[in-house]
């Protein structure tokens, strides 16, 4: 271990030589590499964490770089994924940690591979489906799970530890955020980097030993609207599915299924959801997208040769592309969970 790198650290007292150690042998998980993933996987490389794995499905365009620190516009340029670029951009800030950089999806399937060797996951996803996911896995394998979330100027976070905590299900409800994603009502980078940087100080807490300052709390703030508010997390839902019940539903669901290439149409269809207020969704997204709704669908065309076609029935055809992949990202980017 290289001390003169981490003296300043090392000189804060509840870190010292001894936590940096424990930094030196721990490894992360960071699902998502935008705009938190970016932040958090800076600071914890740059802090010394020996492991970094690091999972993105999205590549990067030139609206990320308002905010996702770690790329540029020859990231842009070359359509970078962002796994792929942030792990290129880490390993020149410190050679010494081992950084993994994974191109995909995290599903019920393959999430236990990804997580079943950390320490900690951190959440840097953009969507409820994937965090659910995250914390039923973490719970089942009582692996410590950082959540975040962003949105406009309003931000959310918690640190939850199985056994000792409750878990995201206890404390908010699958869809929260009515909705709305940072691709409908837009995000300013300094509220990211707060909430990112409150889930790297919590699990710098964790993996340094200092598990009594830990702050126990769902932290929400607006930091446009100048408010903060923190619920203490007490006592677990009772009936929670994850926590409680141990049924883990997150990880029954086969995502797959929701999913079907129709071929030969360049289309994704993907069901998810029970039923659509077009009306509602018209409404939306006629900013982002020119809208037209018939009695029976409602189409969005995205400049990017990219369209919707929404039906009441839940169902959402993708169409311009035949990637899973790209499909499952705008559905989540518009649509959300
Ligand atoms: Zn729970």
């Amino acid at each position: 271990m290289d001390k003169t790198r981490y003296s300043r650290q090392m000189l804060f007292g509840p870190i010292q030589e001894s936590g940096q150690h424990q930094l030196s042998s721990s490894s992360a998980l960071v699902v998502g590499a935008g705009a938190l993933g970016t932040v958090i996987s800076n600071q914890l490389v740059r802090a010394g964490i020996g492991k970094i794995r690091l999972i993105d499905r999205d590549y990067v365009e030139l609206s990320n770089l308002q905010r996702q620190m770690m790329f540029d516009e020859e990231d842009v340029e070359q359509a970078m994924p962002k796994a792929v670029a942030a792990k290129n951009k880490l390993e020149k800030i410190n050679s010494q940690v081992e950084i993994e950089a994974i191109v995909g999806n995290v599903t019920a399937e393959n999430i236990h591979e990804f997580i079943k060797d950390m320490t900690v996951v951190l959440d840097g996803t953009d969507n409820f489906s994937t965090r659910f996911l995250l914390n039923d896995a973490c719970f089942k394998q009582q692996i410590p799970f950082s959540y975040g979330g962003v949105v406009s100027s309003r931000g959310m976070t918690a640190f939850f530890v199985p056994g000792k905590t409750p878990c995201l299900r206890c404390v908010t409800h699958e869809g929260a955020g009515g909705g709305q994603t940072c691709d409908t009502v837009g995000v300013i980078s300094p509220a990211v980097d707060m909430v990112a940087s409150l889930q790297v100080t919590e699990t710098l807490k964790w993996l340094t030993l200092n598990e009594p300052s830990l702050r126990n709390t769902l932290k929400t703030i607006d930091i446009w609207h100048n408010r903060h508010y923190d619920m203490k997390l007490l006592t677990p839902d009772a009936d929670c599915a994850t926590c409680q019940k141990n049924e883990f539903p997150a990880l029954q669901k086969n995502a797959e299924d929701e999913e079907t290439v129709l071929c030969g149409r360049d289309t994704v269809q993907i069901h998810s959801k029970p039923a659509l207020d077009l009306e509602q969704w018209e409404g939306q997204l006629a900013n982002i997208a020119d809208v037209k709704r018939t009695p029976f669908l409602l189409k969005a065309t995205f400049e990017e040769g990219i369209h919707f076609v929404m039906f009441k029935d839940g169902r959402v055809l993708v169409q311009g592309t035949e990637d899973r992949v790209q499909a499952r990202t705008w559905y989540d980017r518009y649509i959300g969970s």
